[in-house]
């Protein structure tokens, strides 16, 4: 086997799971030392030329990993190096037994996963090599080598903040990267990344980046932001200016003690590590605001106007937030509900949080908790410790820079719950009390801090996974998926025009069609929000600008042209247009990202009458498998299922693509429905989607989501949705354009669902 990573590649390899944190980068080469749990793993990959998967875990087990929790994007690599070794060799008195592995890989390129299953018992992957995107154009060269010139004069620049090994980065600089040449950018770019002081999620976005000028742009916008971060703090010669200090208005005690370890300080010798611990300390407490603040613009009108001017629809979000700030106006403090704003990826939650930003005129920061596991995450660690620094809330107060900042707590659903060290999620509540944080303690900072004028704002794609006591705290306000009409009104009057303004464009340059904008949401976004959409508009944009600059001549996207500008559809076949088959029903199914559909396909071959269940499935489907199959054999005469085919069959139930659905049992009787079509070879209806927990007896119960699952299917082409009967009182809540364009079917009893689903 060969890959070429200059084209994309479709390929089945065995996975080797690292921990999300341990992101790497093409270009590189890693060194692991792994258990000897690994060996099978090690033969399979030697079995496929030394190619192997990379895939970035999720969770916090490397070995007991299961599917669906790997990052979408990992990295293909080959193993160049192997020895045995042993791990844990301090007894040696023990017999020698090699207990593991070193190995050396070198990572080739970035892979989207796309399936995983398990053969001979190690993991394997279904992916797709997505190489780095390199446009030929001339202009286009132009301006990355532009780029690159740039990102060379930083990274010279840049402080120990940006590349704590600043030596190895002055490495990569040689005279071919100097004058431009391929590949030495595409590898300049991806080591700057590797050595560059980032979050586990700026990896994450940094590796999903497929133009070398975004890769570019990315380091360069991240370079300039920390060093803003840094010139606006005190600067190194300040610490010690007592002046300085006294200005800040600090708690009497807190200044006391900042003097007094000060005077400490210059009794430290200088290149000593106590004396650069001690300075950090005393930075980061003249750092943060302490009295610094923003005058609230209280006004309702304005408010409005700003919520207005930069969201399309949402009313009833838009009244409650207005009542909100309209409660802080004549209470004149901060609101003693939380807000939650609750919704798939891409409804504009963080911009609407944004938006009550400037709407009273206040500063904003957001901070994600996807991944916090630890109560040192949010309150800091101690100083004694090795890696000591603040936690996340008082690294967040020294960006907004005033004591009275909008802070955005984004992603409180992903807040670890298997948390490791202390509860982080008890840490944060006492955060948001305003009975107690007006006292809120960092483990590092060690003295008490303020932050009782903070407006807190959460932000969650799945209400049930958010810890109780926290959703308790919380008021929520549920912002739903929009329809295509929606979409297409949000990009024609908000997302086109600041597209158009961000690429330096205007609207005498370049106008979308109204046929072109609904094509790009057909036939290159399939998403609950608006997200992807956006980039879709953004890389017309960014082509349009170098064509501009070219020809001179006013840009015209038709539909016609979104094929040269963005490749070939994406979503080409609404499922309507799918034949019927036999074993495959249709789902609709609530996932993170919204409402999505979901295709189960059953299939039975020679056996001895085991279950094999295959593809997503989480734990509850599993059982729903189980309980469908049992429901299946106790009727199989009712069903016209011949008997025998259980005793000498084996019987496969398999979940392929789509979004990761909620575990749940909801999928009931789409996995019944499927298997009675298996067995009795009964073809189903392509167009007909359905959701619905069912019991032993084949009653079907109440399940939830309905909205969300409406807007998929109508999204996905289907033309009928079967639903329960008790699901009735949900129907109101479809917008109308989808509930005028769906046929919901209600059903109390499975035998109605067969009658809708079969041809
Ligand atoms: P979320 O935080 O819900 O994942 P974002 O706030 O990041 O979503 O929104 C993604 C993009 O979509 C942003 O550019 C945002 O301005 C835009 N957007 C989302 N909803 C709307 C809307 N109703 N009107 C205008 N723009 C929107």
């Amino acid at each position: 086997m060969k890959i070429d990573t200059t084209k994309p590649q479709t390929l089945v390899l065995p996975i080797l799971s690292l921990l999300g944190d341990s992101v790497t980068f093409p270009n590189s080469e890693l060194q692991l030392n792994l258990s000897k749990e690994h060996h099978a793993v090690i033969e399979a990959i030697k079995k496929v030329d030394n190619y192997v998967l990379i895939a970035f875990y999720t969770g916090s087990d490397p070995i007991s990993y299961e599917v669906n929790t790997f990052y979408e994007i990992g990295l293909i690599g080959r193993l160049i190096k192997c020895s045995k070794i042993q791990l844990h060799s301090d007894d040696s008195s023990q017999s020698i037994e090699d207990d593991g592995y070193r190995v050396t890989i070198e990572t080739l390129t970035r892979a989207e996963i796309y399936e995983t299953a398990i053969r001979d018992s190690i993991y394997m992957a279904k992916t797709m090599t997505l190489p780095y995107q390199l446009n030929t154009d001339k202009l286009y060269i132009g301006m990355v080598n532009q780029m690159n010139a740039s990102l060379i004069k930083k990274t010279r620049k840049a402080s120990i903040s940006v590349f704590p090994e600043p030596e190895k980065v002055k490495w990569l600089i040689t005279p071919r990267l100097e004058s431009n040449c391929f590949p030495e950018i595409f590898v300049f770019a991806d080591k700057v990344a590797s050595y560059m002081r980032m979050s586990i999620e700026q990896k994450f976005e940094y590796l999903s980046l497929s133009g070398i000028d975004e890769r570019l742009s990315y380091l360069s916008k991240k370079i300039d932001e920390i060093g803003l971060t840094e010139k606006s703090a005190i600067t190194e010669k300040d610490v010690g200016n007592l002046e300085l200090i006294k200005q800040l208005g600090m708690p009497e005690k807190v200044e006391q003690k900042v003097i007094k370890e000060i005077n400490h300080l210059a009794e430290l010798p200088s290149d000593s590590n106590e004396h650069s611990k001690l300075r950090t300390y005393i930075k980061w407490l003249t750092d943060i605001p302490w009295k610094n603040e923003t005058e609230d613009r209280d006004d309702l009108d304005f408010a409005s106007e700003t919520l207005d001017s930069e969201h399309y629809g949402l009313e009833k979000v838009k009244t409650r937030i207005l009542e909100h700030i309209a409660v802080k106006i004549m209470c004149k403090k901060n609101p003693s509900t939380i807000i939650c704003l609750s919704g798939p990826p891409g409804v504009g939650k963080t911009t609407l949080a944004k938006s009550i930003a400037t709407a009273l005129g206040r500063n904003f920061v957001k901070f994600s908790l996807g991944g916090v596991r630890d109560e040192a995450d949010i309150r800091g660690f101690q100083r004694t410790y090795v890696s000591s620094a603040p936690g996340r809330i008082i690294q967040g107060m020294k960006q907004a820079k005033t004591i009275n900042p909008v802070f955005l707590l984004d992603e409180i659903d992903k807040l670890s719950t298997h948390h490791h060290r202390g509860n982080p999620a008890a840490a944060l509540l006492e955060v948001l009390d305003p009975a107690q944080n007006k006292h809120f303690r960092d483990h590092y900072l060690e003295e008490e801090y303020d932050l009782s004028n903070v407006m807190f704002i959460a932000t969650a794609n799945v209400l049930e996974d958010i810890p109780e006591p926290l959703r308790d705290r919380m008021e929520v306000i549920t912002v739903s998926s929009y329809t295509e009409v929606e979409k297409f009104e949000i990009a024609k009057k908000h997302l086109i025009k600041k597209q158009i303004e961000e690429h330096g464009l205007n609207e005498e340059q370049i106008i979308f069609e109204d046929e072109a904008i609904k094509a790009m949401i057909q036939y290159y976004t399939l998403e609950a929000g608006v997200r992807e959409l956006n980039r879709t508009i953004s890389t017309i944009c960014r082509k349009s600008v170098v064509t501009f600059l070219d020809s001179q001549e006013k840009q015209i996207i038709t539909k016609e042209q979104l094929v040269p500008l963005l490749g070939k559809h994406k979503f080409e076949h609404t499922i309507a247009n799918r034949e019927s088959r036999v074993g495959v029903a249709t789902g609709l199914a609530y996932t993170s990202f919204g409402g999505d559909i979901l295709m189960i396909e059953v299939s039975y071959f020679k056996g001895s009458g085991e279950l094999i269940l295959t593809g997503k499935l989480g734990d509850v489907m599993k059982e729903s498998a189980k309980i469908a199959l049992s429901y299946v054999r106790n009727r199989a005469k009712d069903f016209g299922v011949d008997e025998k085919i259980f005793k000498n069959n084996d019987i496969h139930i398999h979940v392929p693509d789509g979004a990761t659905p909620k575990d749940g049992p909801s999928a009931g009787t789409t996995l019944i429905t499927a298997i009675v079509s298996a067995l009795t070879n009964r073809k189903i209806r392509p167009d007909v989607g359905m959701t619905g927990e069912l019991t032993l007896q084949g009653l079907i119960k109440e399940v939830g989501g309905i909205k969300e699952k409406a807007i998929s299917a109508h999204r996905s082409g289907l033309t009928t949705i079967i639903i329960p009967k008790e699901n009735e009182k949900d129907i109101d809540d479809i917008p109308q354009t989808v509930q005028e364009n769906l046929t919901i079917m209600t059903v109390s009893e499975f035998d109605e669902v067969l009658e809708i689903a079969f041809e």
